[in-house]
């Protein structure tokens, strides 16, 4: 039997698409998409005498929809509860391959454990909620 390598088992693996997330670890990366803009001519309900004259008796309405997402994100399987992780506009994607996030992920169901991917590895954030052992006051 082959012995688990420590350091291969903390890597993050990229897929193609949001489907193909099966294992923890693995993360798929989608592109942020432009706003549809759609213009709609809507009829004026009492258009003046020179805008029917000049057949203007109408509006343009711009309708901008936002698509999701409006920002780049990454997906990452909760490498502790294989739960799918999107990061937020806030949460900056420095590299896509090997994946850098700027800012650590912390698990939706497994709360406490959060997760720095630096050049494609994962490496656990601890918080310490005590305080450290030095802050003693002195006697
Ligand atoms: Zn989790």
């Amino acid at each position: 039997m082959q012995a688990l390598d420590a350091t291969q088992a903390l890597q993050v693996r990229r897929v193609s698409s949001s489907a193909d997330l099966l294992h923890p670890g693995e993360y798929v990366f989608i592109e942020k998409r432009p706003p549809q803009i759609t213009i709609e001519k809507k009829p004026l309900a009492n258009p003046g005498f020179f805008r029917r004259m000049f057949h203007r008796d109408y509006e343009l309405k711009q309708i901008v929809e936002l698509v999701w997402p409006d920002y780049d994100v990454a997906i990452l399987n909760c490498p502790e509860c294989n739960t799918p992780l999107a990061t937020t506009a806030r949460r900056k994607i420095i590299s896509v391959e090997p994946l850098t996030l700027e800012l650590p992920l912390t698990g939706l169901y497994c709360k406490t454990k959060s997760f720095a991917i630096e050049n494609g590895r994962l490496i656990r954030v601890v918080y310490h909620a005590s305080l450290p052992a030095d802050s003693v006051l002195p006697s």
